[in-house]
């Protein structure tokens, strides 16, 4: 720390990224829920046709995107945004709607605390029941106070899903508190709260093109909400990045709307492959949560956590550990390709085999 540091960020913690090791060829990676595919067919055109334009600044307003997504969505074009992945939405989110305080779970994305302290604000931790499941009912006294609540649905790194039906409970109950609903993982067999936005004025749902469009490298997210609440998360934006998303990553973004139907099938794909791994981690005495999202959170009574992320890394598989007091039985793993989810497997026996003898 320099001594020129604002004393108001001694304490910061940042988040800490999962790792992006170099020289990567020989380890399966499967620790940052990245997606096993490229990006869709039409994105290396798109962006290299944006390339001459280089020299002229990116749309500010993101006119042509948030069009394309409204449309998708059958919104109108000022209920939608879009930012530098949706960290950056998410951090807007905070500063714009969270004077005091934000609840969120106790078992979630690790950087909704980042931003509460960053925005030093106090951070109302609900506990997740014992079943990893988050249960709307434990969040009526914070609503009661009017404090912003955020719920990554599915959530990370469970993958657990609330149904849409609880996330309207929540909404409503919380009509003079903001209700953010992160979907970064969604578009593998959650259901979207998107539409309801369009009755629930207190409600913020953010998604994002990083996992399910395969396009994490271009840092692009959006947001869904009524007209009042994307004002104002765009006047923060404004105030701070005005050109956050590059003319490349708008190229990129756009196209793979196009490629929509690419995108629908390669999440079934994801999802199917996900069923299979949870029933042989289960035949092999795992217990797997049911994911929604493109990861699996698994424990297994016979190998702790840090020692199965230990042992799959020397057979070159990288996957996730987070040592809290909850979550340091399990790993997190992403669904990767056939061939990535295979070898994980296999690996995956044989650790559980060598601890049986
Ligand atoms: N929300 C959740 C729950 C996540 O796991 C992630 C990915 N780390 C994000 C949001 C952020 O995604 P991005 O900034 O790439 O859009």
């Amino acid at each position: 720390m320099s001594r020129f540091l604002n004393p108001a960020w001694a304490e910061l913690e940042p988040y800490v990224p999962g790792e992006q090791p170099k020289g990567m060829d020989r380890l399966i990676k499967l620790n940052t829920n990245e997606s096993p595919f490229g990006p869709t067919p039409s994105v290396a055109e798109a962006v290299a046709a944006v390339v001459s334009g280089l020299n002229r600044y990116s749309d500010p307003g993101m006119s042509e995107l948030r069009a394309e997504l409204a449309a998708l969505h059958g919104l109108p074009p000022e209920c939608v945004m879009v930012g530098n992945g949706s960290d950056e939405i998410l951090a807007l989110a905070f500063q714009a709607f969270a004077p005091g305080a934000v609840a969120f779970p106790d078992v979630t994305y690790g950087f909704y605390s980042v931003l509460a302290g960053l925005g030093h604000l106090e951070a109302k931790v609900v506990a997740l029941r014992e079943d990893y499941s988050i249960a709307v009912e434990d969040y009526e006294s914070i609503a009661a106070a009017g404090i912003p609540i955020v719920i990554a649905n599915p959530n990370a790194p469970t993958g657990l899903a609330l149904g849409l039906a609880e996330i309207e409970r929540l909404a409503a109950f919380n009509s003079d508190c903001l209700v953010i609903i992160d979907e970064a993982y969604v578009d593998f067999g959650g259901e979207s709260a998107v539409a309801l936005t369009q009755r629930y004025p207190n409600l913020l749902v953010t998604q994002t093109f990083s996992k399910s469009r395969s396009l994490a490298g271009g840092r692009l997210g959006m947001a869904f909400a009524n007209p009042e609440i994307i004002a104002d998360l765009d006047r923060l934006r404004c105030a701070q990045n005005p050109y956050d998303v590059n003319a490349m990553t708008a190229a990129a973004g756009l196209a793979t709307l196009r490629d929509d139907a690419l995108v629908q099938e390669r999440c079934a794909q994801v999802a199917s492959l996900r069923g299979a791994v949870t029933e042989t981690l289960r035949e092999l005495g795992a217990q797997v949560l049911e994911s929604r999202a493109n990861f699996i959170f698994v424990r297994h009574p016979l190998v702790p956590g840090e020692q199965m992320y230990r042992e799959l890394r020397q057979r070159e598989i990288l996957v996730r550990h987070f040592g809290a007091e909850r979550t340091k039985d399990f790993v997190r793993v992403t669904i990767g390709s056939e061939s990535d989810m295979a070898a994980f497997v296999s690996a995956y026996a044989e650790i559980v085999k060598t601890s049986e003898l």
